[in-house]
């Protein structure tokens, strides 16, 4: 068996140590006689299972107590229209800061159910930049001021949270999630899918403040209320029990390395090292602005783009494999969320270097 370095961008790359354990297990979970895939999710086992990835959850994020967590399904893309529907309440407006295609498409979805006020925009960047939050423009009539703390697609990552201006700060952390400590409570409602940098597809992690509950359009179905699924311990249907169990057992990884605050060293070394031969080569160029680089995907150009098939062919001949850039930017990207060891970062290096030299 060989595993590659997989550099996806999500689904993408578990830790090693998580597969094996989920394949030990696989059968036969802690002496239950079944896979966790086969338990009844209101039974005592994976009751265990669920409590424990919620208190793992809370102790790695340090969530206060005031915040309810909640497992849904649908991914990122189906808050982006239960966000308003939940917590507009009766204001009839929103602010969104546009950094690149997923805060775009969360503009747009909520666009039905609300006005949406573009505080800040990096378009006329080609989304290379984040706004200064200085010249942020927030309506304090709006229900909200939502983000996206790291554009998976364009390589561009707030390296602080933003100041909202009085208004709840909705995040879409999907793709730099604990990655990077954060203080929950700043922010109203916290959401993320589950595979970038916390498992497999198939769990969308939704933090929402107390307050912030209670106020969900009758004409949302009832998986999808924020206040219902709180009521139910978001098994008001079935869950996805097997991707909040690998969720689960991805946590207990992290906190083995030492928690958020280990990782994000890891991850800022992993990031410079792979900057600074872009940044040092004269085949390939990363577009971002310094300052707003994203750590977790890094997206660069050949200065050839006729090299573009030859670079990808040779990628994957050497082992590493998925580094085609989104179809809207184009160009190569590594994503290099937690999982990624160091050693593939530099094994990417060397790869890179040798193209260029033979190239
Ligand atoms: C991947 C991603 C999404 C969409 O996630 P789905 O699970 O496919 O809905 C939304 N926002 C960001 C920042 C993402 O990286």
């Amino acid at each position: 068996m060989t595993r590659v370095y997989n550099f996806s961008a999500g689904p993408s790359a578990l830790p090693e140590a998580v597969l094996q354990q989920a394949q030990q297990e696989m059968l036969d979970w802690r002496g239950s006689g079944m896979s966790v895939m086969e338990m009844s999710h209101r039974g005592k086992q994976f009751s265990s299972i669920a409590a424990e990835l919620e208190a793992d959850l809370r102790d790695l994020m340090r969530i206060p107590e005031n915040y309810r967590v909640l497992f849904l399904q649908g991914g990122a893309s189906a808050q982006f229209s239960f966000i308003p529907q939940n917590i507009l309440g009766l204001k009839t407006k929103a602010c969104y800061v546009k950094t690149g295609a997923w805060s775009e498409k969360a503009i747009k979805d909520a666009q039905t159910y609300c006005e949406t006020i573009v505080s800040a925009n990096s378009e006329s960047s080609h989304f290379t930049t984040i706004p200064d939050v200085a010249s942020w423009v927030c309506d304090s009539q709006a229900a909200y001021l939502h983000y996206t703390s790291n554009e998976t697609i364009h390589g561009v990552e707030f390296n602080t949270t933003p100041n909202s201006k009085g208004l709840p700060l909705v995040c879409d952390m999907s793709s730099n999630i604990l990655s990077r400590p954060i203080d929950v409570n700043e922010f109203g409602l916290i959401y993320a899918g589950s595979q970038k940098n916390m498992g497999a597809a198939g769990v969308t992690l939704v933090i929402v403040r107390d307050d912030l509950l209670g106020q969900c359009l009758k004409t949302v179905p009832p998986v999808f209320n924020y206040t219902e699924q709180v009521k139910n311990q978001s098994m008001l249907n079935t869950p996805t029990t097997y991707s909040w169990y690998l969720m689960g057992l991805v946590l207990k990884w992290l906190q083995e390395q030492g928690g958020v605050t280990a990782i994000e060293q890891c991850n800022i070394v992993k990031s410079a090292k792979l900057y600074h031969a872009i940044d040092n080569s004269t085949l390939y160029r990363n577009p971002v602005e310094i300052v707003s680089r994203s750590r977790m995907n890094v997206p660069f150009i050949l200065a050839d783009d006729s090299l573009d098939k030859a670079f990808l062919t040779a990628a994957e001949m050497n082992g590493f494999n998925e580094l085609k850039g989104h179809r809207s930017v184009g160009g190569m990207r590594a994503s290099i969320y937690n999982a990624m060891p160091e050693s593939g970062v530099d094994a990417l290096i060397s790869f890179m270097q040798e193209f260029e030299r033979t190239h």
